[in-house]
């Protein structure tokens, strides 16, 4: 089929997420994706873009990374698919015991599968509430939450979210929430904790979890935080017994140099979720790690059960997917590469908010560097400017609003690293210069 086929049939049917639809039917001419390989995207017209986001943050092993492909075909040669409803196989059990031994402290050594960043977050937060409702906590109902935190596009995943735009149109429906202000604010973090402990002091019996995306908080902006904000809200958390939820949906796996932006902060969460890298852009597949004593909660009669479950929880080729992603990460020392490459990542966002004029806050952690163009938020359009530019360079560069940023391929070739980090400068710099 000829590409502008593709565009014409997508522009009649395709309703496309996080997208205006008028004004992209109206203008935007997308990327045709025919092929896609390491940290390379090709358009039908032949034009190879760097994938600078490693396509929405899954594919941290490149994409069609050789082996995860032949990890997908075995499997799917065997058995596609099974429930896990009284059913088991060996990738499902044998993923479980690889993600408990990597958990934080080796503590979280119950794994329980669902499908996407989403759900495995409304798996943790059922399993709090849950948790509270049948051991002797029963108002502990309510979430403590971050401004700017982003935990997924279902109702609950919406209602611990805090990015305004996304949440304020479904207002009505949403489950009440305390929101304390971002640690990542610039007047530090302490005010957000002094909230979270203030909360939790005042309210012990009502609280049945803070949840967090450690260390950044991505999609409002990759806006970074202290540690210090970590830790400290894991102790209030233990001084009045209620549970932390680490959302490690887009840190998790290696981004931040770390296995988990747990591990950097030396703190061990009671819930730990997990997506995107997980199945290295192979296919959809999520986990929601919990400790052994979450999961006694749940123990006894049929009536304290956690009756939740997607019908392709589990899924033999993920799972297979994922054990195949996690011994990648070993054989090709993953982790060491980003230890590698971040302090490149860091200077070079640096050098781009010193010498381009209007380009502020550059900021760095692991293979995440970002840098704003404006103050205007996601509705914002500098960042979409840069984008064009970097595109007509050959980068797939999708902004966050006025936020320019990468989180490639954790296993980007330098050159391509370097080729990438060189694209960004120029076209921050082209439009920043008023030629954009
Ligand atoms: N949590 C975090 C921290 C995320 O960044 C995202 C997605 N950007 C999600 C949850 C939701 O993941 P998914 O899109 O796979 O549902």
């Amino acid at each position: 089929m000829e590409r502008s086929e593709v565009v014409a049939r997508d522009k009649r049917h395709v309703w496309h997420p996080y997208t205006a639809m008028d004004a992209y039917i109206a203008g935007t001419d997308p990327l045709v994706v025919v092929e896609a390989e390491g940290p390379y995207l090709w358009d039908a017209d032949g034009t190879r873009y760097l994938d600078a986001n490693g396509s929405w943050w899954v594919s941290t092993l490149g994409h069609r990374h050789p082996r995860l492909v032949r990890a997908l075909v075995e499997q799917a040669g065997r058995f596609p698919h099974t429930s896990l409803a009284g059913v088991t196989h060996a990738p499902a059990a044998r993923l479980a015991e690889e993600l408990a031994a990597l958990s934080p402290g080796g503590q979280l050594p119950r794994v329980f599968y669902s499908d996407n960043g989403s759900t495995a977050v409304e798996v943790a937060i059922k399993m709090a509430a849950q948790y509270w409702a049948q051991n002797g906590r029963p108002g502990r109902t309510r979430f403590i939450t971050l401004s700017g935190a982003f935990h997924g596009e279902t109702i609950g995943a919406t209602s611990v979210g805090g990015v305004e735009v996304f949440r304020d149109v479904f207002g009505p429906l949403l489950f009440d929430v305390v929101h304390v202000p971002s640690p990542a604010e610039p007047a530090g973090w302490e005010r957000a904790f002094a909230q979270v402990e203030a909360t939790l002091r005042a309210h012990p019996d009502e609280i049945a979890a803070v949840i967090v995306e450690p260390l950044i908080q991505g999609a409002a902006g990759m806006h970074l935080y202290a540690p210090a904000f970590l830790r400290a809200v894991r102790e209030a958390t233990r001084e009045v017994d209620t549970f932390l939820i680490a959302d490690e949906v887009f840190t998790g796996l290696g981004r931040t140099g770390a296995r988990f932006a747990c591990d950097l902060a030396g703190v061990v969460p009671d819930l730990l979720c997990l997506a995107k890298a997980l199945s290295g852009g192979l296919l959809p597949f999520a986990a929601t790690l919990a400790t052994e004593r979450v999961f006694a909660g749940f123990g006894g009669g049929p009536e304290r059960a956690l009756y939740y479950g997607h019908s392709y929880c589990g899924n033999p080729l993920g799972a297979a997917v994922a054990r195949e992603v996690l011994a990648v990460y070993r054989d090709e020392d993953v982790l060491g590469q980003v230890a590698r490459k971040a302090p490149r990542v860091k200077a070079a966002f640096e050098h781009m908010a010193q010498t381009i004029p209007g380009v502020t806050r550059p900021r760095a952690l692991g293979m995440v560097g970002a840098v704003d163009l404006g103050t205007g938020g996601y509705l914002a359009r500098a960042g979409w400017r840069v984008y064009e530019a970097a595109r007509r360079r050959g980068l797939y560069l999708r902004p966050l609003g006025d936020t320019v940023y990468i989180a490639p391929a954790l296993n980007i070739p330098d050159a391509a690293l370097e080729e990438l980090l060189a694209g960004v400068e120029a076209s921050l710099g082209e439009v920043a210069l008023g030629a954009g």
